[in-house]
């Protein structure tokens, strides 16, 4: 067995031996059959949280009205989750009531995609009631069950679908896709946290352009913050090729810059209810694109954006402009070595400096000097030492 499934498997034996069955389940027997490297291992069991609670000793309950109780084993935490059906959607949302079932196979059914739906017992045998194997090799994105339905069920598995198009460079099965296009109006019904988890996933994923197409395609897009129309916009996005160097912030300031929003993308942003300082990141290195968009970096450009962010720019701004030759960014680290200061904080000189040599009260006076001091430090018109500056600052009676 698959190292990473072993040492999951006593927690398999100690649930039997307690009289309950126990199955490995979801992404990571998914994964297993795909050949791709294993993430964190779900296991699905006819135990109750409580009967899981008592069989080991170090849990931790993260969700036990779903039945989910995390089992801490050798160090490493396992979502151990009791056989469940989900009853009475009544907001197509999560369901308002589970209930727990003794049978692996209904657990199975009530899971998003048959992919999903595919249990491994103690003995690496499979159990795949739904045809998931068969799609796993045909490459298909498959609701179990009808996809109607389940999408009026819990309409983030919508954006689910997407996000593994993204991640697996699966098609979507016909009828599956149908649905897609008919039910994005529900999305509205679900909480922009779970959307964004799903959205970020999609952002990163290897064939994440091919999944903004099937955003952009199924309608979907229009039930996602600041999308609403912006068909052309996010058409040029995916039209972009993207390599996974692109971080995930990155790839946002893309899309905002090719989505040109009328309201301000802060506002957007906020409405994603992505974490402030994300928010201020990707603000941030949509400003600097839209500088490098009409100037070429300078000096004090340099200094105030900082290296990291400069590149960062300079990255994206060659990806708009179709531009293949990296050298740009080697002429831009250079040159940011070669600034005589990185920060204000390497600068030789402080307020109380500045506060000794002038015969004047304490003001905002004392940052403008210091703010010019910084500047001629940048541009090398004098050189970063206290009495160099002093002296430069009178000589060009800078006050
Ligand atoms: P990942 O590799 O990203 O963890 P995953 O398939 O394991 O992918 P999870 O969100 O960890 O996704 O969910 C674990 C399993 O729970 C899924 O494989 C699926 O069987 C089931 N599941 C998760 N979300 C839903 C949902 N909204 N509706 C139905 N089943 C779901
Ligand atoms: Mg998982």
């Amino acid at each position: 067995m698959n190292p990473v499934f072993e040492e999951a498997l006593p927690i398999l034996h100690k649930i039997e031996k307690a009289g309950y069955e126990a199955y490995f389940v979801g992404g990571s027997v998914r994964d297993l059959l795909m050949g791709n490297e294993i993430s964190d291992i779900d296991i699905a069991t006819s135990a109750t949280p409580q009967e899981i609670k008592t069989i080991f000793s170090r849990t931790v309950d993260v969700g036990i009205e779903h039945g989910t109780v995390v089992v801490l084993f050798n160090g490493l935490p396992y979502e151990v989750t009791t056989f469940r059906t989900e009853s009475a959607y009544a907001d197509f949302r999560r369901p308002d009531h589970v209930s727990f079932v003794r049978s692996l196979e209904e657990d199975l059914k009530r899971r998003d995609f048959t992919m999903n739906a595919i249990a491994m017992d103690k003995s690496g045998n499979i159990i795949d009631p739904y045809g998931g194997r068969k799609d796993i090799a045909d490459k298909v994105i498959r609701t179990v069950g009808s996809a109607k339905e389940r999408f009026q069920e819990d309409a983030l598995r919508m954006m689910r679908a997407v996000r593994f198009v993204s991640q697996l460079d699966f098609a979507i099965e016909p009828l599956t896709y149908q649905a897609l296009r008919l039910y994005g109006h529900l999305l509205k019904k679900i909480s922009i946290e779970r959307i964004a988890v799903e959205f970020e996933k999609m952002l990163l994923g290897k064939s994440s352009q091919l999944a903004m197409k099937v955003l952009v395609d199924t309608v979907l897009y229009n039930y996602l913050p600041g999308f609403y129309n912006k068909r052309i916009g996010l058409i040029n996005y995916y039209q972009k090729e993207m390599n996974e160097k692109i971080t995930l912030e990155e790839r946002w300031v893309l899309l905002f810059y090719y989505l040109s929003l009328t309201e301000q993308p802060e506002t957007v942003l906020r409405a994603w209810k992505l974490p402030v300082k994300q928010i201020k990141r990707i603000i941030t290195g949509l400003n600097w694109l839209k500088f490098r968009l009409e100037n070429d970096w300078t000096k004090t450009e340099l200094y105030q954006a900082t290296e990291e962010i400069a590149i960062s720019t300079e990255k994206l701004y060659n990806m708009i402009k179709d531009k293949k030759l990296h050298s740009s960014l080697a002429e831009i680290k250079k040159k940011c070595r070669q600034l005589p200061i990185k920060t204000r904080k390497e600068l030789q000189i402080t307020g109380n400096d500045v506060l000794t040599w002038y015969d004047r009260r304490r003001g905002p006076w004392v940052g403008e000097v210091i703010e010019k001091a910084e500047k001629g430090v940048i541009l090398g018109k004098v050189e970063n030492r206290k009495e160099a500056i002093k002296e430069w600052l009178f000589k060009c009676n800078q006050m």
